[in-house]
């Protein structure tokens, strides 16, 4: 049995990038853990952090972090893990105001990634995982890259996921990256997970059934263990 840790920057990412993976060690026996990092609510969104809310449909009144922490503990008993939740705030929440904002770069007084090395430090000391997996970061979401960032500051050996539905832009793999096919099976529990991220489903699939059409037709996940990728 190996322990086994996935760091994923927000709640769907692991799930989305190697939700069969990890679906397929759980079922060999191995303890599957998935951090999520950013799920940290604040009372009183404001500007664009509660238009990301209100653009899913989802009345200013709802908990909307708690709504989607409910969703991720359903999503991770599906594929056999345990869900873990951090309080780190989303970019929205640290002065990223607009969609374009979370896609060009770190803010120069945005300091998430020296304290989420230090959280990781604590929690790889804590856990002592066998494998890990994270984000590669495909896309460069501001979020996804601080927590590249700070794991490769942290552990030696990462397995990088490929930033699903990022990836799906590209038909080719960048050079380095290995896509697997998943099995039946593993293909169906991924969407099985998939499908209890019903706030994000619209919004990053155009709905459920779409969703469903999209991951059977999608059936791999794609890794590395680089360093250095040119995209
Ligand atoms: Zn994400």
């Amino acid at each position: 049995m190996k322990r086994v840790l996935a760091v994923s920057p927000h709640l769907d990412d692991a799930v989305f990038s190697a939700g069969g993976t990890l679906a397929a060690l759980a079922d060999a026996g191995d303890e599957v853990t998935v951090l999520t990092c950013f799920t940290g609510n604040v009372a009183h969104p404001s500007g664009f952090a509660l238009a990301c809310q209100l653009d899913k449909g989802l009345d200013q009144r709802v908990d909307y972090m708690g709504l989607r922490r409910t969703e991720d503990v359903a999503a991770c008993t599906e594929i056999g893990a345990q869900a873990l939740h951090w309080p780190f705030l989303e970019a929205p929440h640290r002065g990223y105001e607009s969609a374009t904002a979370l896609f060009a770069g770190r803010h120069e007084d945005d300091l998430i990634e020296d304290e989420l090395l230090r959280a990781l430090a604590y929690a790889i000391a804590a856990m002592q995982p066998d494998l890990i997996y994270g984000p590669m970061a495909v896309g460069n979401h501001v979020d996804h890259l601080a927590v590249r960032r700070a794991l490769e500051r942290t552990a030696e050996d990462v397995v990088w996921w490929e930033d699903y539905p990022y990836a799906m832009r590209e038909t080719e793999p960048p050079e380095g990256i290995y896509r697997s096919a998943l099995a039946q099976q593993y293909a169906e529990r991924k969407t099985a997970a998939t499908l209890c991220y019903e706030s994000q489903l619209g919004f990053q699939f155009g709905g459920p059934e779409q969703a469903r059409a999209a991951l059977m037709n999608w059936r791999m996940e794609g890794f590395s263990t680089r360093r250095q990728f040119a995209f």
